[in-house]
């Protein structure tokens, strides 16, 4: 079908698969054409590019994704989609569409394989926002060679994931990594049902391969926010603390959001 956004196609194929976007797996289909096809134009993506997408919904996003990438390959959770996506889909001709939860896709695995046919693998989505979190987490520490990812996330989110005053452990990953911004921010009007907030489109571009480490220097880091470094730290380095923070010449009463990127990559030498 050809632009399956507007929204009488969009009505068309709900009702005609009796498909009900469901709260559990964060369904809020887009519908509106002009901002898909803006989304997609923000993107690097082109011929040599293989997309993963995660979440095709009723493959408003991924038709879209079909007509500027090499390949697409979506993943999607709910497998009441499989009908309408069949028909919705099928004269897109470059997408492959898997039944599987995102989060426990072997992305080192499948990056690599398609980096042996296209010169670039980005992850494009408009994500399910109860799991945006893990989702991020899960794409940054698979170490796959990903050379870009474009998402939607809630506009609150974006911004916070690009505020560099802001410290959590995701932000310290994503500064681990790459370059994180915020490319465009979208009403809550352009879906079906609408969300109660705005939405941006976050982009990295990645650089640099994760550190493994960093996840449980950063975990323990931040177990108590209100708590000092040397505090949270405790349970990792036990009595070696200390030695080790004044080695990295970290002040022990920091709190952890107090520390930068270049800190906690120092402590991961210790682990
Ligand atoms: N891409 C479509 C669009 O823009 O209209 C749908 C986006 S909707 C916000 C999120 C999609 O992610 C839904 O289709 C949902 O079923 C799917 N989803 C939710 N959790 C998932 C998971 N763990 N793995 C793969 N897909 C998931």
């Amino acid at each position: 079908m050809k632009n399956i956004a507007k929204k009488a196609n969009t009505m068309y194929l709900l009702e005609k698969y009796n498909i009900k976007a469901t709260k559990k797996f964060g369904q809020n289909f887009l519908i509106d054409l002009n901002v898909i096809q803006k989304i997609v134009a923000c993107t690097p993506i082109d011929q040599q590019t293989c997309v993963i997408e995660i979440g095709p919904g009723i493959g408003a996003l991924t038709e879209q994704l079909s007509y500027q990438a090499g390949h697409v390959v979506s993943y999607e959770i709910d497998t009441r989609l499989k009908d309408v996506l069949n028909e919705s889909l099928s004269e897109c001709l470059n997408v492959d569409i898997i039944f599987q939860d995102f989060l426990t896709v072997d992305l080192k695995k499948i990056v690599a394989d398609y980096k042996k046919q296209y010169t670039k693998v980005s992850i494009v989505a408009n994500l399910p926002y109860y799991i945006t979190s893990d989702i991020l987490e899960h794409i940054i520490t698979s170490q796959a060679d990903i050379d870009s990812l474009h998402v939607m996330v809630q506009k609150e989110v974006a911004l916070k994931l690009t505020d560099p005053s802001y410290r959590s452990p995701l932000t310290l990953m994503i500064e681990s990594v790459g370059k994180s911004s915020l490319d465009m921010t979208i009403s809550q009007n352009v879906f079906s049902p609408a969300p109660r907030v705005d939405s941006a489109i976050l982009s990295i571009v990645f650089e640099k391969t994760y550190n493994p480490l960093l996840t449980k220097v950063l975990k323990c880091a931040f177990t108590q926010k209100r708590k000092t470094i040397y505090n949270n730290l405790k349970s990792l380095f036990l009595d070696k603390t200390e030695e080790i923070l004044n080695a990295c010449d970290i002040d022990l009463k920091k709190r952890p959001e107090e520390l930068k990127i270049e800190d906690y990559q120092k402590l991961t030498h210790y682990l």
